[in-house]
């Protein structure tokens, strides 16, 4: 999601690539922070926002208008505002400090740093703490993909609906906004595993995937796989007939790649099913009735002789 976000700390201060350093000991640790981004450093992209430096310096400061070093307070208070932005609130901060006693180091781990170090501070050992940092940032963001990521297709898997279903399911309630929800099932795919092989089903289900994927209109529009040859998309504050639209146009995206599919009795390509249900003013009760009723219409669509959509605005009464 985003570039790799790492800001050290100095003197005190939340700095970063690019960004002036205010440190209170000037000439050696400008030289070693050049040494350590020019040498070590070029991977880590994002820019933390200076605490404690005027916006729009792109340069050190002169000596005279260098800032002291903050006390360990302030740096608590650097972090609740660093931690206060969604988008940088996972970044490592690794502090770097004059205050070298043990209860310092607890105290600025007690605040959130990921790393301490005291200074006087040896470059290499800042850079192999940033190397670790790094890697440490990369194997969680692997591991919150293989948690949320369908290995197969590519989309959201169906932990990560759950999750972003309850969130849109309470703001839909909260808001009074609708709340479209449609379940869309491969027709025959049965037969299309038993008649083409499995690989070949694996890439009809990454082409329907990718297809879906690519019909929704909205970033808050969630394509995930369900399971097996199972979809769901959710579109929060989208009304059915917006909603219809959408669905109509993924399926008839579908139908347009003309995957073949000869031992249908639905279609000579492969169709989708789907079953679909927006939440408006009356409804059901909890997520859960929306779901099951997307998923009865789901049942009437295959019902009805497949390749369809079954839609409601609401629940019926
Ligand atoms: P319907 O029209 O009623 O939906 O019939 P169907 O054959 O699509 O439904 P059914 O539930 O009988 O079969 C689903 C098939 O989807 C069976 C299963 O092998 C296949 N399937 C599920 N997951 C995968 C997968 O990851 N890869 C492949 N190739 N096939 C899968
Ligand atoms: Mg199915
Ligand atoms: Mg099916």
């Amino acid at each position: 999601m985003f570039g790799e976000q790492i800001g050290v700390r100095m003197g005190g201060f939340a700095v970063a690539l690019e960004e002036p350093l205010a440190v209170d000991r000037p000439a050696t640790l400008l030289h070693q922070r050049a040494e350590i981004i020019d040498g070590h450093m070029m991977d880590v992209e994002r820019i933390v926002p200076g605490v404690g430096q005027q916006p729009g310096h792109r340069h050190p400061p002169a000596p005279q208008q260098r800032q002291p070093p903050a006390p360990v307070r302030e740096i608590g208070e650097a972090d609740e505002r660093l931690r206060a932005d969604p988008q940088l609130e996972q970044i490592a901060v690794i502090l770097i400090s004059g205050l070298g006693r043990p209860e310092d180091e607890a105290n600025g781990l007690k605040l959130g740093a990921a790393d301490y170090i005291a200074k006087p501070f040896n470059a290499t050992v800042v850079m192999a703490r940033v190397a670790l940092h790094l890697q440490l940032v990369r194997q969680r963001r692997m591991l919150e993909r293989l948690a949320h990521v369908d290995g197969l297709t590519e989309l959201a898997n169906r932990r990560r609906f759950d999750e972003l279903y309850a969130q849109e399911w309470q703001r839909a309630q909260r808001n009074g906004w609708p709340l479209s929800l449609a379940l869309l099932d491969i027709d025959a795919f049965k037969q299309y595993n038993d008649y083409y092989g499995h690989p070949a089903g694996d890439r009809a289900l990454r082409a329907v995937a990718r297809t879906t994927a690519a019909g929704l209109r909205r970033p808050a529009d969630l394509a995930a796989r369900y399971g097996g040859e199972e979809f769901v998309l959710l579109l929060p504050d989208t009304d059915a007939v917006q909603a219809r639209h959408v669905v109509d146009d993924v399926c008839a995206t579908i139908a347009a790649l003309e995957l073949p599919h000869a031992a249908s009795q639905v279609s000579s390509v492969l169709t989708v099913s789907v079953g679909g249900v927006t939440l408006g003013g009356h409804g059901p009760e909890s997520a859960a009735e929306l779901f099951e009723a997307a998923d009865e219409h789901l049942y009437r669509a295959k019902q009805e002789g497949r390749n369809r959509v079954v839609w409601r605005a609401a629940l019926a009464d």
